[in-house]
């Protein structure tokens, strides 16, 4: 189905009262930085060309929450321009918040109340890496035809292509319907957007010919070499950054607070390149030593995540590279466990 940018457009400036819909700004002071915010008619409306700064976990497991008593609002939400990046990323919180015998009751609200309309990448940042782990710039179904977004946006002309990802998707088209016109794509536009992820795939292919794309991840484990990993992780300042910009980490700390004379209790990001993470009574720390940190995030993205779920807890996004103030290259970490 085809819609144009208009159309699209004026439905949501019809239904923003029914819902809390959020889009992907540029920065007032530097174009090319995006992030999440409230959908305005006031600002130009755009569907933004690679991800934003913000991982999507801001926008489902908040950096701050009640979770006793849950805080999480039941107001109905459409986040708009979600990148493959960002979908992948919740594929991992979904396995580890949404497990059977473990559900995070905020998390699990937001869910249940959003609906995704993901969109394919049209350029990307230096620091954008998903093809070295053979992830594409735009999103996929699995072969048994799920997917975590509702909706799909594939630009082509003044127009995008709509693909329905699930059943909240076809009830949001419906919707769409009702305000806007949409119509079938022709032979012509389907081959455009063919050729356009062909050219995203090249110019990220392009970015990363630096390293190599045969990522055997066994060296992370494998290499028990403290001397490497203290010359990888020299340069760290342990702030903390790569893990809270991550999409993947959802490592918490919960604190028993009182408000009013009632009890909550408050779930915070934590971050396990901090000192201070997962200290127990007494002062003892499981990883005391900065490379031991270091190289834990390494081996839980690449290793035990992946054990765990059967999925990388890297989805390639550039964040960390883009945060970090030491100018670590996650890319470049991996390429040297590789040559060494
Ligand atoms: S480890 Fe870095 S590149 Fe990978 S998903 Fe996290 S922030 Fe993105
Ligand atoms: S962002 Fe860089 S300096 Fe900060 S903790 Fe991560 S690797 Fe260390």
């Amino acid at each position: 189905m085809i819609i144009s940018k208009s159309d699209l457009l004026h439905f949501f400036e019809n239904v923003k009262t029914d819902f809390d819909i959020f889009i992907p700004y540029a920065s007032e002071l530097d174009e090319d930085n995006l992030s999440y915010k409230k959908f305005s008619d006031n600002k130009e409306f755009i569907i933004n060309k690679y991800r934003t700064i913000d991982p999507i976990k801001t926008l489902f497991y908040l950096p701050i929450e009640s979770v006793l008593p849950a805080s999480a609002k039941k107001m109905k939400r459409i986040i708009v321009g979600v990148k493959n990046c960002d979908l992948l990323a919740l594929e991992v919180l979904d396995s580890a918040l949404l497990e059977d015998n473990f559900v995070e009751p905020n998390y699990k609200i937001w869910r249940d109340n959003t609906y995704i309309i993901s969109s394919d990448c049209t350029d990307a940042l230096s620091s954008c890496h998903c093809v070295l782990l053979d992830y594409p710039p735009y999103p996929e179904k699995s072969e048994d035809g799920t997917c975590i977004y509702d909706l799909n946006l594939s630009p082509v002309n003044d127009n995008f292509l709509i693909t329905i990802g699930s059943k909240k998707g076809d009830e949001l088209l419906e919707l769409i319907k009702k305000y806007c016109s949409v119509r079938d794509a022709s032979y012509e536009e389907k081959n455009k957007i063919e050729a356009q992820h062909a050219e995203i795939r090249k110019k990220l292919s392009d970015i990363n010919s630096d390293y190599s794309p045969d990522r055997k991840y066994d060296v992370i484990s494998d290499n028990k070499d403290e001397a490497t990993w203290k010359e990888l992780s020299a340069e760290c300042v342990e702030c903390g950054g790569c893990t809270n910009i991550c999409p993947t980490c959802y490592c918490i700390i919960l604190n028993d607070e009182s408000e009013n004379g009632n009890f909550k209790k408050i779930r915070t990001w934590d971050s396990c390149q901090l000192s201070g993470y997962a200290r127990v009574a007494g002062g003892d720390s499981p990883r005391p030593k900065l490379w031991e940190r270091f190289r834990h995030r390494y081996q839980t993205k690449f290793i035990r995540i992946n054990n765990s779920f059967s999925k990388l807890g890297c989805t390639g996004c550039g964040r960390c590279i883009s945060t970090c103030p030491a100018g670590i290259d996650l890319r470049e970490v991996i390429q040297s466990l590789q040559e060494v």
